[in-house]
């Protein structure tokens, strides 16, 4: 995982959580237990959200399938739950999968605070996809938000989305490792002096470094 800054031991928490069941998935069965399904990952924008489930399928061997909540929610009227359940079918397909769901608040708001039909119905069919995952089925499904709050509670339920990882505003060491990622291809200045800058960008997220890096 070494070209993620500063989430080392998030890595390590969402690992332990997939890669179980996705590698040996016959484990749970023999133990008569349910393998978790889904991991909820929320932090602040731009925080290595994508890249860390990315990192984690690329890790485990795992296909990676990415649905992003807005584009989705965009499709024309009854096209969008069409879309949601082609991803799950070829995930299934093409197993060990990871299916990714960037802001998923978008596609599965709190339902009281939603007045559209369409809005209901692909909550509606998130949840009848989560629960139609057969046990064995080498398929997890990571799904990220800026705002937990925002999501409809039955998708946080046990057996769908029920565990949770917060995913943080990195430290100053966490920094120095994101800069030194996002130079490593870079001739840099004599002058350039990463770890000063790393102590002086308190507040930056991985997406401000990588930006800053470009600058
Ligand atoms: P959003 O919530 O806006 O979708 P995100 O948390 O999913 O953001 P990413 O899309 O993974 O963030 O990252 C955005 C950019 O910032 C990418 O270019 C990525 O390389 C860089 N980046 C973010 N965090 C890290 C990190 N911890 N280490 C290295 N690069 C990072």
């Amino acid at each position: 995982y070494d070209d993620i800054g500063g989430l080392g031991s998030t890595i390590d928490q969402v690992r332990e959580m997939v890669e179980l069941p996705l590698r040996y998935p016959e484990l749970f069965q023999r133990l008569g237990v349910d393998p978790p399904k889904g991991v909820l990952l929320h932090g602040p924008p731009g925080t290595g959200k994508t890249r860390l489930a990315r990192a984690v399928a690329n890790e485990s061997d795992a296909q990676f399938f990415l649905i992003n909540g807005p584009e989705i929610m965009g499709s024309a009227y009854g096209e969008s739950e069409g879309k949601l359940r082609q991803v799950f079918e070829e995930a299934a397909k093409n197993a060990p999968s990871i299916v990714f769901i960037d802001e998923i608040d978008s596609i599965a708001p709190k339902r009281g605070n939603v007045s559209g039909e369409a809005e209901k119905r692909l909550v509606a069919q998130l949840l009848t996809l989560m629960d139609g995952l057969e046990a064995r089925a080498n398929l997890v499904v990571i799904a990220a938000t800026n705002r937990p709050e925002a999501v409809d509670e039955a998708l946080r339920r046990p057996g769908r989305f029920d565990r949770e990882i917060v995913v943080g505003v990195p430290d100053e060491r966490g920094r120095r490792e994101i800069l030194g990622i996002h130079t490593r291809g870079m001739p840099l200045g004599d002058h350039v002096d990463l770890d000063e800058l790393a102590r002086t960008t308190y507040g930056f997220v991985g997406a401000d470094l990588a930006a800053l890096a470009r600058e």
